[in-house]
């Protein structure tokens, strides 16, 4: 790899994303972007509205530092509602700059030098750079897809238990999980959670797609198993809950102590942001779980599009109980197995633009995911039907 001048050593090969040139791509050659996860639908009015209506107010001024209390207290009910664990407003609620500031902040809060971090790859790209900001170690576990694309990705518990070290301090937990779709069993979590009991570990879990879950599923939170929310850090955003990925309002909730350490750090990177967007996220938070069902319902309607579309276009796809994202095998269609280069050719060949699931591994595992290619479906029904529709031609 090629050294980029002027970038620290810490942050040496988290140069160009792959996203940059596939948006580029998009741009270049008029193709329908599927790969980037926003969705091209506005959020429910109600809640747009309050955001409206707050420019103009003291809610263009700086927010208290934690958030304002009406979104910190619509947080907790939010998680009461839905999860059935309590947390106060006051000290164990924390509004941040989109998930992804909650994210770094807590690694740059909790992490020394040197300390270890478990995860599963693929992962979500911003957990290597964040670990990295904050001078740790990424211990990724490799996910595997199942054989057939009626099954789920699983992990083999000897290797996630290998990947534990002594300098290991945090689990970083993804579910549901991007790029994969997966949510984690309530197996899957009971295995977790005694590993972190046995090991001492901190838990960060990341539930942006806390409410994108499609029949069959189920999501739990990690921080309500047995002897959990003492050490668990969870972290949501309004992003992919109410289609408004460009406002940034994130929170992170857990036991006051961690919450205090995290706060510490967060100050000095944002302080506060999105101000006449918090009374708009609490209004959010405290619609009926009628819209909550709505946009899981919703968007499994366009998962089965998708994958209806990907299947008929000769391309076996892993379906997701969760998220934006669906994974297809490229093999069928690439012989050389090789994602980067069907992800560079797609423009051309049909008009749509994906990720390469590649990208979401660390380097010295790139093998595992190398055949393997994400599309996202959160798109309108012109969109995402116009986009199947061009998948179909290149079959023939
Ligand atoms: C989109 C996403 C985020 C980022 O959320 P923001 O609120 O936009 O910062 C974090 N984690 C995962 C898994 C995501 O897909």
């Amino acid at each position: 790899m090629t050294r980029a001048p002027y970038l620290s050593a810490r942050l040496q090969g988290f140069g160009t994303t792959v996203f940059a040139e596939m948006s580029a791509l998009a741009v270049t050659t008029g193709a329908i972007n599927l790969g980037q996860g926003f969705p091209d639908y506005p959020g429910p009015p109600e809640v747009l509205d309050v955001a409206r209506a707050a420019i103009g107010t003291a809610h263009d001024q700086y927010p208290p530092g934690p958030g304002i209390p009406e979104l910190r207290a619509a947080i907790a009910e939010h998680v009461q509602r839905f999860g059935g664990h309590g947390y106060a407003p006051a000290d164990e609620v924390l509004v941040t700059a989109g998930a992804t500031e909650a994210l770094s902040a807590s690694l740059l809060a909790l992490l020394e030098p040197g300390d270890e971090v478990v995860l599963f790859e693929p992962m979500y790209d911003c957990y290597a750079a964040g670990i990295a900001m904050a001078g740790g170690v990424a211990r990724p576990v490799p996910l595997r897809p199942p054989a057939s694309g009626a099954g789920q990705w699983t992990f083999d518990v000897a290797e996630l238990r290998a990947a534990v070290t002594p300098r290991a301090r945090l689990l970083l937990l993804n579910s549901p999980h991007n790029p994969t779709g997966k949510v984690f069993t309530r197996a899957e979590l009971g295995t977790l959670a005694a590993l972190a009991m046995e090991h001492e570990l901190l838990v960060l879990t990341d539930e942006v797609y806390e409410h994108l879950v499609f029949t069959g599923a189920q999501h739990t939170s990690i921080a309500t198993f047995p002897g959990m929310r003492e050490r668990t850090l969870v972290v949501s955003s309004a992003g992919k809950t109410f289609n408004v990925t460009g406002w940034k309002v994130g929170w992170i909730c857990g036991p006051a102590e961690l919450v205090a350490a995290v706060r510490t750090a967060k100050q000095f990177l944002t302080y506060v942001n999105a101000g006449p967007f918090q009374p708009a996220v609490a209004a959010g938070l405290r619609l009926p779980d009628e819209y909550f069902d709505a946009i899981a319902g919703d968007l499994e309607y366009r998962r089965d599009v998708l994958v209806q579309g990907l299947t008929e276009a000769g391309l076996p796809v892993i379906s997701p109980q969760a998220t934006y994202f669906a994974t297809v095998d490229v093999r069928p269609v690439q012989p050389d197995g090789d994602g980067v280069a069907f992800c560079r050719a797609l423009p051309e060949r049909a008009g749509v633009v994906a990720i390469p699931t590649v990208v979401f591994y660390d380097p010295a595992h790139a093998h595992l995911g190398r055949h393997l290619v994400r599309f996202a479906f959160c798109k309108g029904d012109a969109v995402l039907g116009e986009a199947v529709e061009r998948l179909g031609r290149m079959r023939s």
